[in-house]
């Protein structure tokens, strides 16, 4: 016989280790196999007389993709979520899944601090910051130019009586094209990051937050000037070395 009002309630590790799931994953960006990795498990249960009483269960697990992308499950069972119709379970996963949320890009050879920056910017996108992303977008663009040594560019200014006028700046407008100048970045692509150079201004200057499908564009483009400036040519170097060595050793197999 139970007792009246007897709680029980207990706390024990890597009860669900191991315990094989499908789950959204944000790298991915696709329902995908899960394996726990680690877990704590707790149990609550208070009878409230001989027939009737609530129990709930609680796993706090680390998730793994087959991707290898470590993330966060809460499973809540409560018995009076339970119905015919409902399972009674609850699933919270951290951080939380946007189906839409854009993933952070490795780029190999890209400087610590651009990366780091980056992979900031993608976040405050993903948490729907979007003044934030777009001002981060403008620093990877100072931090390209920064590294590059450019610290000014030819712009052409519109004079008062309807004329231009060839000139440098050492505004972002300017290393934009000193870019350009230095060969670092296509005419193309500097014409493109110009009208991104706009919505980091407009962003931080006149807190006009950006739209959504605005920020997402100039996202790509930053990730495609960054695999352009660096690490493309690092991939033609390798490639250049293997074609090296592939030539002395067909002139002297030995
Ligand atoms: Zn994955």
């Amino acid at each position: 016989m139970t007792a009246k009002g007897k709680i029980s309630e207990n706390m024990v590790e890597n009860k669900t280790k191991g315990r094989e799931l499908q789950a959204y994953c944000p790298d991915c960006r696709r329902d995908r196999e899960h394996v726990v990795v680690v877990s704590v498990d707790t149990y609550f249960s208070e009878d409230f007389n001989e027939y009737s009483g609530i129990s709930a269960e609680d796993n706090y697990q680390v998730i793994k993709c087959r991707c290898g992308c470590l993330s966060f499950r809460h499973l809540n069972w409560f018995s009076e979520f339970q119905d015919q119709e409902a399972s009674g379970y609850t699933e919270i996963l951290y951080p939380p899944r946007k189906p839409d949320s854009l993933p952070v890009k490795k780029f190999q050879n890209v400087p610590t601090l651009i990366s780091k920056i980056y992979e900031e910017t993608i976040k405050t996108f993903n948490d729907g910051s979007y003044t934030l992303c777009a001002a981060g977008l403008r620093v990877i663009v100072e931090g390209i130019c920064e590294v590059n040594g450019v610290k000014d560019g030819p712009v052409t200014r519109q004079q008062k009586d309807g004329s231009d006028k060839d000139c440098r700046s050492n505004r972002l407008e300017g290393k934009i094209y000193g870019l350009c100048e230095k060969d670092i970045l296509t005419k193309k692509s500097a014409d493109m990051l110009h009208e991104h150079r706009f919505l980091g201004n407009g962003a931080v200057h006149d807190l006009a937050e950006p739209g959504e499908r605005e920020l997402r564009i100039a996202i790509e483009l930053i990730e495609h000037i960054l695999e352009d400036i660096f690490v493309m040519p690092q991939k033609a170097e390798t490639l250049k070395k293997i074609r090296l060595r592939a030539k002395i050793k067909s002139v002297d197999p030995a």
